[in-house]
């Protein structure tokens, strides 16, 4: 199918936004008009993830950028938070199944440790990459290359 990546984020934002509001978090969506092809519910549930973690473990009054352009044919996908961060140590196996950061703040935020390794997967299934960058109390930025552009295409 072809998607556009756009909408689906507008989409995905507007669900998150009663707990974006009760977070007073400032989240800002840059997004090129891209056309994917791929399948839409694999693409939701690579987002949907990102978004709800950069959520979830983000701070009262703290922002999140989505960026989303193409570059060298592939669409470029960042997530970037202003929250609790993850520890070098952590960094490698925040992606392994049912792994979730044992910190005070990690613990009491809920969830079973599967939102990453299922994006990991559905990346892999796309040939692309990810690269996350994240330094503690300071933010987090996960960053995704796949190479499933069909066209950039002007606002219509
Ligand atoms: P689920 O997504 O299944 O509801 P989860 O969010 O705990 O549960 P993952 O999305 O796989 O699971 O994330 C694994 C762990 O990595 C989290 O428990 C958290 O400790 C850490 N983590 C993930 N994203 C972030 C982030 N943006 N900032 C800080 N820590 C993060
Ligand atoms: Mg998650």
């Amino acid at each position: 199918t072809h998607v556009k990546v756009k909408d689906v984020l507008k989409a995905l934002i507007e669900r998150f936004h009663v707990q974006i509001d009760s977070m007073n978090i400032d989240l800002t969506l840059d997004c090129e008009d891209i056309v994917v092809y791929a399948n839409r519910n694999h693409i939701e549930t690579i987002f949907e993830n990102l978004i709800s973690n950069a959520i979830k473990y983000n701070v009262y009054d703290g922002t999140i950028r989505i960026d989303c352009h193409v570059k060298d044919q592939e669409m470029v996908f960042s997530v970037k938070d202003t929250g609790i961060g993850v520890s070098k140590a952590d960094q490698e196996r925040i992606f392994q199944r049912f792994y979730r950061v044992d910190k005070q703040r990690s613990k009491v935020i809920s969830g079973t440790g599967l939102g990453l390794s299922i994006v990991k997967h559905l990346v892999q299934f796309y040939d692309g990459r990810i690269q996350l960058q994240s330094e503690e109390e300071k933010g987090t930025t996960i960053t995704l290359f796949l190479p499933i552009v069909v066209k950039n295409v002007p606002e219509n």
